[in-house]
This record gives structure tokens, C-alpha cells and sequence, in this order.
């Protein structure tokens, strides 16, 4: 019965040299074409002196561009943190994007990988990082493919050096998109996330000053660093600042990563970019940014999607991972498996978080919940486990017992 077909050995042999060889490759714009539109021309005048990184970091600073993998950091602000250490440095791209729901680092991936390319080696010149690790998702065969190829390309053009860019495949852990837990992978351990601090900017991969930005932000860096502030900050909705790129995922009609005005609501998202609610459903419910930012009611379809305007309800938008519910959709259930995933992806290594998922899931699972007792364990998981992963996973549980305690 457990026969394995040719196909299936072949790929676990290419996996296991390095490679999904099979890979289907999508279009996408390859080294040639960038370069014949200017690209690497700005990280070229950089590196000539056309600019000093304080200047370049200004003007970062100035677009408002913050950390697109969801903690939101002022990208300019963990430049001057990194280049305030002694050197030698490292960069490490988090490419995890474990979070379900989103794929928009995928989507710049798959279609523009040069520009992420050209950002993170612009970042890598303003922090004068030593090698450059980029620690990406092994379920994107098609993405590490195109990063082999357009690596390889760079190397043989003499834009860097052979070996200075470092790609690394993730094993599918949930917690290495976790970026201590991502730099504990990277240097061969078991992925697990580190008491804070030290911070990485001063203790990071092989304990040196690091520097960690996700796929987005050197995207929206190397827009910026090309064409000024302007191009990331002078966009915004609803009293907010730059862009936004929900993966929107769920009842609509045309879901998928759409890059629109930071503080877009959510009302906005489904019948401005998605096309509305698909045919027969009635929106009741949204998940703003990922499992652990829990749910919203429909009636709080007004609020401006950004850093920092969910606070007040208690959640946030982490990685814009947006996921519409209908009237078909069970909210209670919704919790139940974000709780099954976290208790899956807990790495186990603090009792709150280890032994409150799995307690969290059999108590959700009873007719009707406990909620007091709920809450209690909620308490005891946010206050005392080490990372965000147990500090968050609460959030879908309480979201449904203040929105849709009728499901309870
Ligand atoms: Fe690991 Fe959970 Fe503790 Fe984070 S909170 S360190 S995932 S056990």
C-alpha cells in the first residue's frame, strides 16, 4: 500500500538536492527586462557615493514606510537601530509568510522579483551588511525557482558577488516566520523564537547586528529609494499614510492581493476591489490581519485598515490577511480552527502558550463554552507567554465572545 509513484520520487529527490525543478514558472520580469528599465541603476549610484545612507534613510523615513510582515516598525527608524552596532552586519529576509490567508509576498515574488531584489541589496548597502540571507518559504517552489535563476543572473552581471546573497528554504514551521525563531533557523537550529532582549538589531543571526525586513517592505524601499517618498506616502485614505496590500481571501467575488491606500475599510475591499460579496451571501464577519487578529462583525465595516486604528478593538492588521465570512459561516467554528492552527504551529517551548492552545481548543469544542473560564486562560496566555504566536492566539476567542456571543 505504500507504493510511491515515479513523480513522487523524482520531486523528493530535487527537493532534497535543492530544487523543485518542475516548478511551474508564472510570467514574470526577469533580469534583462529590469535592467533595460532602468533597474539597478539606483543601487548602482548608491554604492558610488551618489548618496550617504543617513540621506537615504531620510527619506525612508519620510515615506512612513513601516514593517509590511505585520509588526508595523518604522523601516527607517530598524536602520538606524542596526547601523547604531558595531559591524559586522547581516541582513535576513523574512520570506516565511506562514500567516494564513496571506499571499502577498508571493504576488511581488512571482511577478517583480528584481525589485524586491534591488531593495534588499539597497537596504543591505545602507546597513553595510555582510551577506544577505533570505530565508523563504519552501511551499513557493515556483518563487525559489525564479529566486535561483535571477540570483544566479545578478552574480554572473557582477551586481554582487557569488555567495553574498544566501537563500535559505524554511521547512514549513509556522513560528520560523517569527523572525528570532527565523534566525534561530537560519543558523541550523530548531526553530524557536528568543527571549527579548538583546533585540537582532544588535544580536541577530550568528549574533551580530541584523537587520530583518520582510519581502514587502524592500519592495516599497526600492520604489522609494528609485523615485523619492512621495511614491509610498503620498497615497492613504481615511487620515492614513502609504499603501497597503491586502490578501483578501473568503466570500468574494474576486479575491486576491490588492494593493490599495493604507486605511482603506473593509467595506471598501469587498465591493470597490473584490466586486462584492459573492452571489448568496450576506457579509457578516471579517478576520483584519491573520488568525491571530480574531474577527470583526459586519457592523464594523468602517474602520480604516492600517497600522494601529484596530487597537481600540482590540486586534490589529498585522499582514493585511483579510478574510471575509458570510452569514453561511460559522464564527465559532472560524475561532475553533485558528485555535487548532496555533496549537499545530506551537513550538512548544512555554507552558502558556503549549498547554493553553491545546486546553483552548477541547474547551471550544463543548457545546457551549465556558467563557469564564475562557477568559481566565486568555489572561494567563497573554501575560505570560514569550512570543506573539501564544501572546495572540486569544484574540479569536474573545473576538467571538464579544462579537457573536449568541454562537456560544
Ligand atoms: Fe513557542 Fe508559543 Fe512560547 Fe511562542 S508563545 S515561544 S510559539 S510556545
Amino acid at each position: 500500500h505504500n507504493h510511491i509513484d515515479h513523480a513522487t520520487v523524482e520531486k523528493v529527490e530535487a527537493a532534497i538536492k535543492g530544487g523543485d525543478t518542475h516548478a511551474h514558472l508564472p510570467e514574470y520580469e526577469g533580469f534583462e527586462a529590469y535592467r533595460g528599465d532602468g533597474g539597478y541603476q539606483t543601487l548602482e549610484t548608491l554604492r558610488g557615493g551618489g548618496k550617504s545612507p543617513d540621506e537615504l534613510q531620510e527619506e525612508v523615513l519620510q515615506s512612513g514606510l513601516r514593517g509590511m510582515g505585520g509588526a508595523g516598525f518604522p523601516s527607517g527608524r530598524k536602520w538606524s537601530f542596526v547601523r547604531m552596532n558595531e559591524g559586522p552586519r547581516y541582513l535576513a529576509v523574512n520570506g516565511d509568510e506562514g500567516e494564513p490567508g496571506t499571499f502577498k509576498d508571493r504576488y511581488f515574488l512571482e511577478r517583480e522579483p528584481h525589485v524586491f531584489l534591488e531593495g534588499m541589496l539597497i537596504a543591505a548597502w545602507a546597513v553595510e551588511a555582510e551577506t544577505c540571507f533570505i530565508y523563504m518559504r519552501d511551499e513557493y517552489p515556483a518563487v525559489l525557482e525564479i529566486l535561483r535563476r535571477e540570483i544566479a543572473a545578478l552574480e554572473a552581471a557582477g551586481l554582487v558577488a557569488a555567495g553574498y546573497i544566501d537563500l535559505r528554504r524554511g521547512a514549513g514551521a509556522y513560528i520560523c516566520g517569527e523572525e528570532s525563531a527565523m534566525i534561530e533557523s537560519i543558523e541550523g537550529k530548531r526553530g524557536m523564537p528568543r527571549h527579548r532582549p538583546p533585540f537582532v538589531a544588535s544580536v541577530g543571526v550568528f549574533n551580530r547586528p541584523t537587520l530583518v525586513h520582510n519581502v514587502e517592505t524592500l519592495y516599497w524601499i526600492a520604489k522609494v529609494a528609485r523615485s523619492g517618498p512621495e511614491i509610498f506616502g503620498d497615497h492613504g485614505v481615511n487620515g492614513r499614510k502609504g499603501m497597503r496590500s491586502y490578501s483578501v481571501s473568503g466570500r468574494v467575488r474576486n479575491p486576491g492581493v490588492k494593493i490599495a491606500p493604507a486605511g482603506t475599510t473593509i467595506r471598501s475591499l469587498i465591493d470597490d476591489y473584490c466586486g462584492g460579496m459573492l452571489l448568496g451571501h450576506t457579509f457578516k464577519a471579517y478576520q483584519p490581519g491573520g488568525p491571530s487578529s480574531g474577527l470583526l462583525p459586519a457592523s464594523l465595516d468602517d474602520i480604516p485598515l492600517d497600522f494601529d486604528t484596530l487597537q481600540e478593538h482590540g486586534t490589529f492588521i498585522g499582514s493585511a490577511a483579510v478574510v471575509v465570512l458570510s452569514d453561511q459561516d460559522s464564527a465559532r467554528g472560524a475561532a475553533l480552527n485558528m485555535l487548532k492552527f496555533f496549537e499545530d504551529e506551537s513550538c512548544g517551548q512555554c507552558t502558556p502558550c503549549r498547554v493553553g492552545c491545546e486546553k483552548a481548543v477541547k474547551l471550544m469544542q463543548k457545546d457551549q463554552w465556558d467563557q469564564g473560564l475562557l477568559e481566565e486562560l486568555s489572561v494567563a496566555m497573554v501575560d505570560a507567554s514569550i512570543c506573539g504566536l501564544g501572546q495572540a492566539a486569544p484574540n479569536p476567542i474573545r473576538s467571538v465572545m464579544k462579537h457573536f456571543p449568541d454562537e456560544v
